[in-house]
């Protein structure tokens, strides 16, 4: 009764898109966050079968869970436990974001354990004060992974950052940085062969800093990274088509309270219609009276208050009966909602709405005309 309809083909012509956006670097898929939602697994197996260059996650655990699931693709974790023993990683081929030299440290001691070259990516900190390490560290992380390198224990197969895109200004002055620190890199003999610093947004503003790799998240799923632009002023198909099945319609007097709190009260006798989807499966709870959603053709507000497991639109006169299928968002170019106007409704971004989707929802995925299950799919667990 609740489907997350993710079109992969969709999927693919975004990847193909920013490969015109950026043709001469590599490019880094990130399925992070269960692909924003969108189920790593099927996501990855088609991204692989694409061609792409990489696939980038956060935890090792997720790169874990694409090696188990058959992914061969060259894989790039970068965000690690204070402790994390990168053993298993690296014993399965998974490069790794170093960020500190207690990092590279454990990475060391995980390729001699493991019999083979740990690959890494240095990661610098550029002015967006997250992991990487500062300029002040760079030169004695450089100094240890030059010796570990010439030891056949490492092979510095990258160096990377991440942009803040707070002003041109702030951006250019971190690209600057980079610019410095791989200056730094060559200065000791290390010329990674990848060097990276672009996300999606830094992707589209700046293509002098596209380097050997961009890192694409939330433009494979065809969602624009500038709240002040559309998927489509950047030739994307958003992916994601989130549906309900109405489970029940009645007719009520003017005057009926609807939902808790009583937001919305019928102005006149009217049709409510319930509709199986709450906060639990990621429709934020702050988007009530503003988040509209589309049936049969028309738009209705959400007037009344989300709960966990469900909410009513008041659809009027409309004919709309139990088994109706509900758009909570989807492509605009469709008539859906964006997830960008849902985003708004709840004072966030399209990337929170996406990633946030789950709870009791299903996935099903689209590839060539093809309606798949989470399963047929690839995805592991059921309904992922
Ligand atoms: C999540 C992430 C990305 C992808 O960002 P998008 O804006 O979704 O393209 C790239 N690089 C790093 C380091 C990330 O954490």
């Amino acid at each position: 009764m609740r489907e997350l309809i993710i079109d992969l083909d969709a999927i693919v012509a975004n990847l193909n898109r920013m490969r015109q956006v950026a043709p001469n670097s590599k490019i880094c898929g990130v399925v992070k966050a269960n692909a924003y939602g969108h189920g790593m697994i099927p996501v990855a197996k088609r991204l692989e079968a694409e061609g792409v260059d990489y696939l980038g996650v956060a935890d090792i655990d997720e790169a874990l869970q694409l090696r188990a699931a058959g992914i061969q693709a060259p894989i790039l974790a970068w965000l690690h436990d204070f402790a994390e023993d990168f053993h298993e990683a690296v014993a399965a081929d998974i490069d790794l974001g170093i960020s500190t030299l207690g990092q590279l440290e454990r990475a060391i001691a995980a390729a001699k354990q493991a019999g083979k070259r740990a690959s890494v990516h240095l990661k610098v900190d550029t002015g967006l004060s997250r992991n990487g390490v500062t300029a002040a560290q760079l030169p004695a992380l450089l100094d240890r992974a030059i010796t570990a390198q010439d030891a056949a224990e490492i092979s510095v197969v990258g160096m990377f950052s991440h942009l803040s895109l707070t002003s041109r200004e702030d951006d250019h002055a971190q690209i600057a940085r980079f610019e410095a620190a791989l200056a730094e890199a060559a200065h000791r003999g290390i010329h990674p062969q990848l060097r990276h610093l672009t996300a999606s947004d830094g992707t589209l503003s700046y293509p002098q800093a596209h380097y050997d790799m961009v890192r694409i998240g939330v433009a494979l799923y065809g969602l624009s990274p500038y709240s002040d632009h559309a998927s489509k002023d950047y030739g994307l198909t958003p992916a994601m088509t989130a549906t309900a099945k109405v489970v029940q319609v009645k007719q009520v007097p003017a005057d009926e309270g609807v939902s808790y709190g009583y937001l919305y009260r019928t102005k006149a006798p009217t049709s409510l219609a319930l509709v199986p989807v709450g906060y639990a499966e990621g429709l934020p709870r702050v988007a009530s009276g503003a988040a509209k959603v589309w049936v049969n053709g028309s738009s209705y507000a959400i007037e009344s208050r989300i709960a966990m497991d469900q909410f009513v639109i008041d659809v009027g006169g409309a004919s709309v009966a139990p088994g109706d299928t509900v758009v909570l968002f989807g492509d605009p170019a469709k008539g859906y909602p964006s997830a960008d106007e849902l985003a708004a409704a709840a004072d966030t971004i399209n990337y929170e709405i996406v990633t946030r989707m789950g709870g009791r929802f299903t996935r099903c995925y689209l590839q060539g005309g093809v309606k798949l299950t989470a399963s047929e799919a690839g995805a592991v667990e059921a309904g992922a």
